[in-house]
Formats: structure tokens, C-alpha cells, sequence
């Protein structure tokens, strides 16, 4: 679908995880940077590395059109914390995003609804723009509980700071795909992005929910993701292991050109 038809600019967001090392990071900045420049993207591109590469990625991608983001911080905006990382270090580093509820925090380290919410909160505080995940685990989805574990789970992430909507972006990631090659269809995540986007319209009015993207999330490859960026209500991608590969992620990026 050509971008003027689309009433929402699409965004590409890579999710490095816990992996590449600064060579690689380097590398991958120089491929994205020189192929974006020589062809402006339909989409807007943002980037999650680990946090030793903000800092850099930062200074590699100036003057590209590209966002960086952090893959978590803390609820606090300074404090005795070890480990951690605030609003206000991402902001310093460059970030202007933060991811927010990735299943793979609320599974690893315990991270609550009430949690992400608070999470949510401190960046807003500090002018980043949290990019909200969601999505049901597959026995939930075998239960027929998915569309309860989206409202639940979205209802808890918009309870602080509704009012700065539209500054932030969900990502539907429904578990059971997240790292698995087993895609949702386009379908499936047609009617999960319209279920959250009428939700939404409930929460903030929908007005201001019609503005805010919607990404989709879960085993994105280059070969999937015209055929899911083509339903209405799929705003982009979340994209994890196939960002890691440069080509392959400016693949995804330019599916919505
Ligand atoms: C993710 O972790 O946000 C993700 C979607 O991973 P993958 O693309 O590897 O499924």
C-alpha cells in the first residue's frame, strides 16, 4: 500500500535484544544510513540497542533519519538502582523512545501491568515516547482470553499520562510468535490492531487513537511483512532476529514504500 493512502506514517523499529557487539553495530548503522540516504523511506525507522551501543549507534546514525530507542528503564527518574537506567540517561544518550512491557521483561524479570505502567510514566516525565508491547501468551489465546489479556494489559499501560497521547506506539506481540518463525497471519493481527484501536478510541477519544501507530510484532521477516503491513490497522513493525541482519531489516523498512 503506497504511503499517501495510509492515515498513518508506518514505522519500522529494530529490536537488537541482548545481542551484536560495537563492530557489528558499526557496521550496520553504515548499511542502513547510506541506503536511507540514498532513498528516503515510506516509514519512519527507529532502533533499540543494547546499552552500551546507544551511545554510538547515537553518533553513527546523525543526520539519518532514524530514531534510537532504550529496551528498558527504571520506574524512578535517579536513585540508588543498581543496574538500571532511567528516562533521563536515554534522553542524555540520544534516545527518543523507550521500549515499554516487551514480554520478554514481563517474563524474565516479573515486570507487572502496574510496572510497565510506572515505566511508561517515567518516560513520559522525560519526553520519550514509550512504545507500548502487548499481546497474549498462546494458552491464553488457545483459551479465548486474547482479546480480555489486550484490554487488561492496555487499560493498566494508558492508567498514568493518557493526556500525552498520541506521543507513544503500541506493538501487538502476541507471545506464542515472538522468536518462534510462527507469524500471526495477517488476519489474526488485522483483528488484534483493530480490537486495541477501538479500545483506544475508548481510553483517549478516537480522534487522537486514529493517530496512534500500531505495530506488529512476532517473527517479521522480509518475506512476511508486505502481506501484513498491507492490513489497514498495521502500522509497521517490531522486528527482532530479522533486524539484526541490516539488508534484511531495510527489506521490512522499505515493504511499506
Ligand atoms: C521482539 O522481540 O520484539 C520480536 C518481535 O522478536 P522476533 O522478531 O525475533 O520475533
Amino acid at each position: 500500500m503506497s504511503v499517501g493512502r495510509r492515515p498513518r506514517r508506518p514505522i519500522a523499529a529494530a529490536n537488537w535484544k541482548m545481542n551484536l557487539l560495537r563492530a557489528d553495530a558499526a557496521a550496520w548503522c553504515r548499511a542502513v544510513h547510506e541506503n536511507l540516504d540514498a532513498a528516503p523511506a515510506a516509514s519512519d525507522v527507529v532502533v533499540f540497542p543494547g546499552f552500551p551501543l546507544i551511545a554510538e549507534v547515537a553518533a553513527a546514525l546523525a543526520g539519518a533519519p532514524v530514531e534510537i530507542g532504550g529496551q528498558d528503564l527504571h520506574p524512578q527518574d535517579k536513585g540508588a538502582h543498581t543496574g538500571d537506567v532511567s528516562a533521563a540517561q536515554l534522553r542524555d544518550a540520544g534516545c527518543a523512545w523507550a521500549l515499554c512491557g516487551h514480554s520478554e521483561r514481563r517474563h524474565d524479570h516479573g515486570e507487572s501491568d502496574a510496572t510497565v505502567a510506572a515505566k511508561i510514566a517515567a518516560a513520559l516525565r522525560q519526553g520519550l515516547k514509550p512504545m507500548i508491547c502487548l499481546g497474549e501468551t498462546r494458552d491464553e489465546r488457545k483459551a479465548g482470553r486474547t482479546f480480555e489479556v489486550l484490554e487488561r494489559q492496555l487499560g493498566a499501560a494508558l492508567e498514568v499520562h493518557p493526556e500525552s497521547a498520541p506521543a507513544f506506539a503500541l506493538a501487538y506481540e502476541p507471545v506464542w510468535a515472538i522468536g518462534t518463525g510462527e507469524t500471526a497471519t495477517p488476519e489474526i493481527a488485522q483483528e488484534a490492531h483493530r480490537f486495541l484501536r477501538e479500545r483506544l478510541g475508548g481510553l483517549i477519544g478516537e480522534e487522537r487513537a486514529a493517530a496512534v501507530p500500531i505495530l506488529y510484532g512476532g517473527s517479521v521477516t522480509p518475506d512476511n511483512a508486505a502481506s501484513l503491513i498491507a492490513e489497514e490497522d498495521v502500522d509497521g513493525f517490531l522486528v527482532g532476529g530479522a533486524s539484526l541482519d541490516a539488508e534484511k531489516f531495510l527489506t521490512i523498512i522499505r515493504s511499506s514504500d
